[in-house]
């Protein structure tokens, strides 16, 4: 029987609740904001190269949509649900608020593993299913972008579908595509760019000092091995990092650049060697004695089960969802400061939300331009957050809720409830 408490939407809205409680929310906003606005689920063909016709299962879920249109990623992976992607969506909301960009939430997925997919079929189940929302997405209604398992070149086919339904091209109608067809620089890299940001200003927070800082990095995705490769340049020692292919451990330090050049030839870390390292499983990756943990792959990393033996003094959420409610207790108590993903993974959505804005104006900026606005959006909801967590003596987790809650409440309160 599944865990009641590894169900992710119920962790969203347990978070939720916590949140509107300590902010004395009344209970007609509680009703509004605790459940998605929009639901859609899609079963639809797909021809396999083999002539093989497989229907696949998608969702698009829109959270909230006061503060602006809805805005959220696009899973491929095995274990997308439509609780999972109820919550990603409802993360989406807090997490455009925090950062104050014009945005409510949303999230997309399929049910599907994109590595056993040729080219091919990859392209048409995206062009099929960007079809199949296209009730719902448009650039001034809801904009996709990638999430695990999607990339650049997905976007480009959703774009192109998009705008073949319409006859012109529309580039802002989903973001994270690729430069050549209105991309933004800078977006590949901006979710772990805002990890280490964060990283940074936490770890100033706390007296610690970056050079020589140990470093464990769980996912070695976009966000993972960004984020490992700006630490690392930063200074800081990243002694583990892990993929689906397991954990590798070297206590002296990992040659990330390396590591980054193996998964470009070899899509994984799988069959990865260099002296002096060690494998470990992903479990026992994240109970290593470090001073920064980056949780950067999936939900529910970090539970009841194991937060007690989490052994750091920092967490960075570069994954949507990584620790439950219950583990944030746990955290708290042993005096372990985390930075919740609302804040330490939004430099995505933030460069997103550039690029959206270059898509709209057809006039785009420098990666040095893109790079400091990110720099500072960052910084100035790092500091907001603390300052909520310091006056209110709550987590960060508690802090950040309580800066986004606020403003998506506020928000519906001043547009009033139609009619
Ligand atoms: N999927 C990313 C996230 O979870 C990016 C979303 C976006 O850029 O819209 O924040």
């Amino acid at each position: 029987m599944a865990d009641m408490h590894l169900n992710p939407f119920e962790n969203a809205q347990q978070q939720f609740d916590l949140a509107a409680e300590k902010l004395q929310l009344n209970s007609g906003m509680r009703r509004v904001l605790r459940v998605p606005q929009r639901e859609l689920s899609v079963n639809f063909p797909v021809k396999m190269d083999n002539g093989d016709i497989e229907v696949f299962t998608g969702y698009r879920v829109q959270h909230n949509v006061s503060r602006g249109p809805a805005k959220g990623g696009i899973r491929y992976h095995p274990a997308v649900d439509l609780d999972e992607v109820r919550a990603l969506a409802m993360w989406m909301t807090w997490k455009c608020a925090l950062v104050n960009i014009p945005y409510g939430g949303a999230k997309g997925g399929i049910i599907v593993d994109p590595g056993r997919l040729t080219m091919p079929e990859l392209e048409r189940m995206t062009r099929r299913f960007a079809t199949e929302i296209s009730i719902l997405v448009g650039a001034e209604k809801d904009i996709p972008a990638p999430d695990v398992g999607t990339n650049g070149q997905i976007m480009a086919w959703f774009m192109d579908t998009i705008s073949m339904h319409r006859g012109y091209t529309v580039p802002a109608v989903i973001t994270g595509k690729p430069v050549e067809v209105g991309g933004s620089l800078g977006r590949v890299e901006a979710t772990g760019r805002g990890v280490s940001i964060v990283a940074r200003e936490a770890a100033r927070h706390l007296g610690m000092k970056l050079e020589g800082a140990t470093v464990v990095v769980q996912g070695f995705g976009n966000v993972g091995s960004v984020t490992a490769d700006l630490l690392h340049k930063m200074g800081c020692r990243i002694i583990a990092v892990s993929d689906v292919s397991g954990g590798y451990y070297n206590r002296r330090g990992l040659d990330i650049p390396a590591m980054i050049e193996y998964v470009k030839k070899n899509r994984s870390l799988a069959g990865y060697k260099a002296d002096g390292i060690e494998t470990v499983s992903n479990a026992d990756l994240l109970e290593l004695e470090c001073d920064i943990l980056a949780p950067c792959a999936l939900e529910n990393q970090i539970t009841e089960a194991n937060a007690d033996r989490i052994n750091c003094k920092l967490i960075v959420e570069g994954a949507n969802g990584p620790t439950t409610p219950q583990a944030d207790d746990i955290l708290f108590e042993k005096g372990i400061f985390v930075v919740p993903d609302i804040l330490a993974n939004a430099g995505g959505v933030t460069v997103s939300y550039f690029e959206w804005v270059q898509g709209l104006q057809e006039f785009f900026w420098t990666e040095e331009e893109i790079n400091n606005k990110l720099e500072r959006i960052m910084q100035h909801s790092f500091e907001a957050v603390l300052h909520q967590t310091l006056t209110h003596k709550v987590s960060m987790r508690m802090g950040g809720y309580m800066v986004a809650v606020a403003r998506v409440a506020e928000a519906t309160q001043i547009r009033g409830i139609y009619p």
